[in-house]
């Protein structure tokens, strides 16, 4: 289930995304307004994590402003150290639909997490994910093609698992080190080549269509269409 995360603070983020993954979620992080909006806006998200004063001058209440005026249901967790009843009441009536204070435990964060992914009711159909004849099977974390299984190892289901939900979609090489390796930064190896190229080989080399596409100078794809 890929949440957003915007939130400026290192330390949290880590915490928070470290935290997620590991119950889990796919995390992905933005570190300014801007781009939490813009990736709020953009991408498919069963949840987002939103703190309050962001670098770039913007409150989160305003992103969720817009995304609530374009029609944008998604659910939205504010956690901000802005504690008070006046605050807190602010954030509720202005879109958020949970309001967390920091410091938090990171227990309450995931029942709330849950709390709200059952009312939304993304929880139930989430077991399973799909494209063209791949089947990824979320509660097993079994995979097959064509009815045959594949044999993933944990970091390539997660690579391939964080494709398929952006299926369609390019995924730069910068989405895959935050979100599947937890990294912040380039750490300049061709540890995703490898890891891709191993995927292909499993999900690609006996089956056709080819289903993973690279995007020259930008990432990658899954998808139907070449
Ligand atoms: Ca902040």
């Amino acid at each position: 289930m890929p949440i957003l995360v915007i939130e400026d603070e290192a330390d949290v983020v880590r915490y928070l995304c470290k935290g997620l993954r590991e119950s889990g979620y796919t995390a992905t992080w933005a570190a300014d307004g801007t781009e939490g909006l813009h990736l709020a806006a953009t991408g498919n998200w069963d949840l987002i994590i939103m703190d309050r004063m962001l670098p770039d001058g913007v409150d989160g209440l305003s992103i969720i402003r817009n995304l609530r005026k374009t029609g944008n249901r998604t659910p939205v967790l504010i956690l901000s150290a802005l504690a008070t009843l006046d605050e807190r009441v602010r954030g509720l009536r202005e879109g958020g639909d949970d309001y967390l204070t920091k410091p938090f435990a990171f227990a309450e964060l995931l029942a709330r997490i849950e709390v709200l992914l059952r009312r939304s009711g993304t929880r139930e159909d989430a077991a399973e994910l799909c494209v063209a004849d791949l089947r990824l099977d979320l509660r097993t974390r079994r995979v097959e093609r064509a009815g045959q299984d594949i044999s993933l190892q944990p970091r390539e289901f997660r690579l391939l698992e964080f494709l398929v939900r952006h299926q369609g979609q390019v995924v730069t090489r910068t989405m895959l080190l935050e979100s599947v390796w937890d990294y912040h930064f380039d750490p300049q190896t061709n540890v995703i080549d490898v890891q891709i190229s191993r995927l292909r080989n499993k999900i690609d080399r006996d089956f056709s269509p080819a289903l993973l596409h690279t995007v020259r100078g930008v990432g990658y794809r899954i998808g139907f269409d070449g």
